[in-house]
């Protein structure tokens, strides 16, 4: 199938075949018509599979026949739970309506609230929005929902952890009633469904992967390697493969700092991107990746989701994340609408149970290779696939929330043009000057464990505690 087929104005195909897009993906197949067909949808994407323009295409063609949104109005409402995603969002959102008098703005918190309010005076026909801040904007009269056409929860997995669910349900009673409502999630846990049925009015479901899976054009593979050897290594797959532009997951801050340290020491250009960084400092180590100028980009997951680098080629993960799912997020950076890549994880003997955790996860092992010259000390154990079924999470009534911007807190907040920068999960003490935890995040909680097998076997059950959100993103 072409976009041609697909019933979109000359102007919206015009600014695809500008963004260089032969075909459309599978999900934008199939979300793209039942969208202009005016259906709810809820769709099971991961990020790479072309889900922004899957619904803004449509949401587009939809908006070129209505009428301008009144003062203060907006007529299509794009929430998504970190700042990063909403500036990659409006700026595909700008992109795609490049050709169309069609005006878009985004706004999220951390940064001055005024010239936010300003933008929104005249009406806006897409806003793309972090929770937060629109409520913000909300009480303060600066925005309005009379002439709401569509509302887009994107990521809406991710905002249930980051803890807006209190915040969504807000949003969504100022809403008119009349309105066609988008979902795009991850996965669909019953805590998105049970969202979902408060929200979404007989949805046409899509689902182009099977949550949880990985990419079939990534290529994954696991170094079993002694933790201290681990810098070593990487310094020596990089220099002996030549590789241009990696990234590379640590689980902590602290950690990725070292790491870039150790690698400069060897003359490979790295940079480091995490919530310790100040915006503009992600901005141009992130703009330095992407240039070619920082050919190693370490980052945390604060970066797993909504980082869109075009044909990455290699992710490494130097630590194994400990919630599972990150893992299929960190890899998906790579292999991207259709381009291929390789995902490389290093596992020592103490993050082993991880791996197996990793691979009940994603139900394959993960090939191993031994590195000559690197062969671990300390043994990992072999992974064997445990097919038992992870059971789904139970509902759970999610704790209030603090009203922060916990998406937020760029030093800057784009003009013009929309940036593109990284997503975050955050770490930072949380407004009421406590500190959020440990390097975690929001961690999963996991099935409970099954008492009389070992732990390394189950590693998919164990269970950690989820975390409030808080401040600082
Ligand atoms: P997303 O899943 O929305 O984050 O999109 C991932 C990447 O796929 C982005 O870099 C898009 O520019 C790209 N993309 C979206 N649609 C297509 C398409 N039909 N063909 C090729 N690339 C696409």
């Amino acid at each position: 199938m072409s976009f041609s087929h697909l019933g979109l104005a000359p102007e919206i195909n015009q600014a695809v075949v500008e963004q260089g897009y032969d075909k459309p993906t599978p999900i934008q197949e199939q979300a793209i018509p039942a969208i202009l067909e005016g259906r709810d949808v809820m769709a099971a994407a991961q990020t790479g599979t072309g889900k922004t323009a899957g619904f803004t295409l449509p949401l587009l063609q939809k908006l070129i026949a209505g009428t301008k949104p009144r003062a203060n109005n907006v007529r299509a409402l794009i929430l998504t739970p970190t700042r990063e995603l909403a500036d990659q969002v409006w700026q595909s959102v700008s992109l795609y309506s490049k050709h169309l008098p069609i005006s878009s703005e985004v706004v999220y918190g951390g940064v001055k609230i005024n010239p936010q309010m300003m933008k929104l005076r005249k009406g806006i026909d897409v806003l793309v929005a972090t929770p937060g801040r629109l409520l913000d904007l909300y009480q303060q009269n600066a925005v309005k929902f009379d002439d709401l056409e569509v509302l887009v929860l994107d990521e809406a997995d991710r905002m249930l952890d980051m803890g807006f669910i209190h915040d969504i349900k807000r949003i969504i009673k100022v809403l008119p009633s009349r309105r066609q409502n988008l979902m795009f999630s991850a996965t669909f846990s019953e805590e998105i469904r049970a969202l979902a049925k408060g929200l979404i009015h007989d949805p046409v479901e899509i689902s182009v992967a099977p949550a949880n899976s990985t990419a079939k054009s990534v290529t994954q593979w696991v170094y079993p390697v002694d933790k201290s050897k681990r810098t070593s290594l990487l310094k020596h797959l990089v220099q002996t493969h030549d590789w241009q532009q990696v990234l590379v997951f640590t689980r902590t801050k602290h950690g990725a700092n070292r790491l870039v340290k150790d690698l400069e020491k060897d003359k490979i250009n790295a940079a480091a991107i995490h919530g310790n960084k100040s915006q503009s400092a992600r901005m141009k180590a992130l703009a330095g990746f992407k240039n070619g100028e920082v050919r190693v980009l370490v980052a945390t997951d604060i970066v797993a989701r909504g980082l869109d680098i075009q044909e990455l080629p290699h992710v490494v993960n130097f630590d194994l994340p400990n919630v599972y799912e990150d893992y299929v997020h960190r890899i998906g950076r790579t292999g991207r609408a259709g381009a291929t890549g390789e995902a490389i994880s290093f596992v020592t003997q103490e993050t082993a149970s991880d791996l197996f955790g990793i691979e009940r996860l994603i139900q394959q092992l993960v090939p191993r290779k031994v590195e000559p010259g690197f062969e671990p000390q300390l043994a990992v154990p072999e992974s064997k696939l445990d097919t038992r079924p992870i059971k789904p999470k139970k509902p759970k009534k999610p704790k209030k929330p603090k009203v922060t911007d916990a998406e937020q807190a760029p030093s800057a907040q784009p003009k013009n043009k929309p940036k593109q920068s990284s997503g975050s999960r955050n770490n930072k003490p949380s407004s009421n000057g406590k500190p959020a935890g440990n390097n975690n995040g929001n961690r999963r909680r996991r099935p409970s464990s099954s008492a009389n097998k070992p732990k390394s076997q189950h590693a998919g059950e164990k269970r950690t505690p989820r975390q409030k959100p808080t401040s600082g993103n």
